[in-house]
């Protein structure tokens, strides 16, 4: 059983390869069961015309579908942020992903402290994009990610890529800094898009690398991601593929594929 974090979800209008139905037949072609999608982010919604709101979009989208999970998205430019966070639990997503460099927004600024104290509230999983992502860097330095575990110990959070090419030993830092006090396991490693199998690009991770996650935090704190759209299924199924191919134990290997997101989800 394979279940993944991190699908981008578009209406057809907006990204014809991003499409529900696409996710589906990626998700078939590579023998997912269940799969985490996101709201897209309102600049999307807002420079395609496209009506409505991206998560009244995907909850609308997501009604009936039985192996699909939706994560909101906080709309930094529209008012009230505690409230939308409370709208993203009321249209029954589990989750939100966060992406500071995208978004731009600070990681420890005043604005997302109220989307973090309130995702702690309502007991919503975050997932941040973790790493570089032309932007400036001081403004979601991985290490930033430490004072959310800080200030908010009962929020549990995954940081996607691990840092990246350029930042995974902060983001592991982050990490291992968190594994005392507060809910835990509290801070995951994303292992998504961390391929290297065409060199070092800015999200490569080695084997080494995510074999040393799994040394130093543990078996219950990584959590496969696909990036969809923007990797194909035969990107996926060599991610797969690599995972069940590491020198980690069989337990780490079911963890990081289904059962630490399946915990994370109450599925
Ligand atoms: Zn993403």
């Amino acid at each position: 059983m394979i279940i993944a974090n991190h699908a981008h979800v578009f209406p057809r209008e907006i990204k014809e390869s991003g499409t529900i139905d696409r996710l589906k037949a990626l998700m078939d072609e590579c023998s997912i069961d269940k799969a985490v999608c996101f709201a897209p982010f309102p600049d999307r919604f807002v420079e395609s015309g496209f009506p409505g709101d991206p998560n009244g979009w995907l909850a609308s989208q997501l009604k009936g579908e039985t192996d699909l999970y939706g994560f909101g998205v906080i709309d930094f430019d529209a008012p009230d942020l505690s409230g939308q966070v409370s709208r993203i639990k009321e249209l029954g997503f589990k989750g939100i992903k966060m992406h500071p460099p995208y978004q731009e927004f600070r990681i420890d600024s005043p604005e997302a402290f109220e989307v973090y104290e309130q995702a702690q509230e309502e007991g919503l999983f975050i997932t941040f994009h973790c790493g570089m992502h032309w932007h400036r860097l001081r403004d979601n330095l991985p290490v930033l990610y430490d004072e959310v575990a800080w200030n908010f110990p009962r929020l549990r959070f995954s940081l996607e890529h691990i840092g990246g090419y350029h930042f995974f030993n902060d983001a592991l830092a982050v990490m291992c800094n968190n594994t005392r006090g507060g809910v835990q396991p509290r801070v995951f490693a994303g292992w998504t898009s961390v391929t290297d199998k065409d060199g070092p690009s800015e999200w490569s991770l080695t084997d080494e690398q995510l074999k040393t996650v799994i040394f130093q935090t543990g078996e219950d704190r990584s959590i496969f991601g696909l990036d969809f759209p923007y990797n194909s299924a035969e990107d996926i199924k060599a991610d797969i593929a690599r995972i069940q191919n590491m020198d980690i134990s069989d337990t780490a290997k079911s963890n990081i594929l289904c059962n630490t997101l399946k915990n994370i989800l109450e599925i």
